[in-house]
């Protein structure tokens, strides 16, 4: 039996930035991935001739991890088109133009958003992300949901029902009773602010030239024959000096390994001594958020000849946000927009018709009839999926983050856990991954060193 230095379990963004780190401090690395690509939520597909950004695409100025490594792989960027006015669907589905970040609703509902966006500003300003249990108001912010605490906070609905919006179906993809205001304070801080995840032109800044996916697959190139895909791995058995990784009945020898799944993805591979009972109790209080990301493309992206941006936003819409999404160099245009938590269950019962048509009635809210006849349509729903499950990331349920959320990052024996999903700058993001991958591998290396 052949014993590596470490072996990798999973080729996300998490596994291969550790792997490659790793190598590059003298490792013997082997990385096992389950599925037959590398990647993990990152994937590009083409469609009737265009390329999809099926999973992640955007990259934001405070993910500096990300942007520097997009810069070391030889990759370049190019800006989310953003001339012009954007929307913003009331509930009477008018669809109303406005420019800059001030939505156009009454004054009073105006000022008010500015205030909670203070508020959480406040809040997300006292935490240090990766350790968002030492929050002053930890306990008390994460033992009410998302949903109570705004209830506590206003009494203007249009002010709370748009604070919610960004929080709970833009970014965390639950519905904000199944998530703490401390959970939401996190997503903020780990953003640098709340002021940054409101402002799509932050956010939602950048793509890749041949999509995010690259990063992956320039990591993997890098890598070669030390990644092996199709390989689920079923079993690790360790002791203090090193474990041994079961897939497909072969065995291999570690004297590290690397988890780099997803909290919810540890509890499909057996360990053995069993991990201890709170690193299950944690990772069994993590779940997944829901979102389908819709994609359309049109002969001409038509929106930008009436003034309009592509950008919209509708709380009470199916499709709650849309974006211009058009590729780099192309003359057709597309756009992208998401159905989340409730209703993204909601059209997981009816029939691919049924859904197609609900979401391009929502695109047309935003954009009139033109938005109904695409020629080309693209859904991606991850939760279909057993080995991601859900979109874009996992977090935990009311109180369960100060209660166990060390614990997800604490070594078992050999065995080192890591994901986007519990990074602290970038939770949820690529950048978190970046920064994840990188941890653990310098975390090995200095043990090795001592
Ligand atoms: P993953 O990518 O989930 O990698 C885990 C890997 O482990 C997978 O390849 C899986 O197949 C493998 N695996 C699981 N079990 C096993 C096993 N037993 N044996 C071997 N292999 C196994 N982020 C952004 O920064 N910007 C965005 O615009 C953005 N949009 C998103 C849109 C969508 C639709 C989705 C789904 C995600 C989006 N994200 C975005 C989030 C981002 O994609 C993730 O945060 C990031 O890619 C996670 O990387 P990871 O390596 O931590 O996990």
């Amino acid at each position: 039996m052949k014993t590596y230095d470490t072996v990798v379990v999973g080729a996300g963004v998490t596994g291969l930035t550790a792997a490659w780190r790793l190598v590059e401090g003298g490792q013997d690395v082997l990385v096992l991935e389950a599925r037959d690509r590398v990647g993990g939520r990152l994937r590009t597909e083409d469609h009737n001739g265009s390329d999809f950004e099926i999973g992640g695409q955007w990259v934001s100025p405070d993910q500096e991890a990300l942007i520097a490594l997009v810069a070391e792989l030889g990759l370049s960027t190019y800006s989310r088109y953003r001339e012009g006015e954007s929307l913003y669907v009331d509930r009477a589905r008018i669809a109303r133009r406005f420019t800059g970040e001030e939505l156009p609703v009454d004054e009073q509902t105006g000022k008010e958003i500015d205030r909670l966006i203070g508020v959480i500003d406040d809040l997300a300003a006292q935490m240090d992300p990766d350790r968002p249990w030492e929050h002053p108001q930890a306990a008390s912010l994460d033992s009410v949901s998302f949903a109570q605490w705004l209830d506590a906070q206003t009494t203007d609905q249009e002010a709370r029902d748009n604070i919610a919006l960004y929080l709970g179906p833009a970014m965390l993809t639950k519905p904000t009773h199944s998530f703490s205001a401390l959970t939401a304070v996190l997503m903020s801080a780990s953003a640098g602010s709340f002021t940054h995840l409101v402002d799509a032109d932050f956010i939602l800044d950048k793509r890749v030239v041949g999509g995010l996916a690259s990063v992956p697959a320039a990591l993997a190139a890098r890598l070669g024959d030390r990644v092996r895909l199709s390989a689920d791995v079923t079993h690790v058995a360790w002791t203090a000096d090193g474990a041994v990784v079961t897939v497909d009945g072969e065995q291999i020898g570690a004297r590290n390994v690397v988890l780099a799944l997803p909290p919810t993805h540890v509890r499909r591979i057996r360990i053995t001594p069993e991990l201890p009972a709170e690193h299950r109790h944690a990772r069994e209080h993590q779940s997944f958020g829901l979102v389908i990301k819709v994609q359309a493309e049109y002969d001409t992206p038509f929106w930008r000849e009436a003034g309009l941006s592509g950008t919209g936003f509708g709380p009470w819409e199916l499709v709650h946000e849309v974006y211009d999404n058009t590729l780099h160099g192309k003359a057709t245009g597309t756009l992208v927009g998401f159905v989340s938590d409730l209703n993204a269950d909601a059209l997981g019962r009816v029939s691919a018709d049924e859904r197609r048509a609900a979401i391009l009635a929502s695109f047309a809210a935003y954009f009139g009839d033109a938005a109904l006849t695409p020629r080309t349509y693209v859904e991606s729903d991850w939760q279909h999926q057993e080995l991601t499950g859900g979109a874009y990331a996992t977090s935990f349920d009311v109180g369960s983050l100060t209660r166990w959320g060390a614990k997800l990052h604490e070594p078992v024996g050999p065995i080192r856990f890591g994901s986007s999903d519990i990074a602290g700058l970038g939770f949820q993001h690529v950048d978190g991954a970046v920064r994840m991958g990188t941890r653990l591998a310098q975390n090995i290396l200095d043990q090795q060193i001592l």
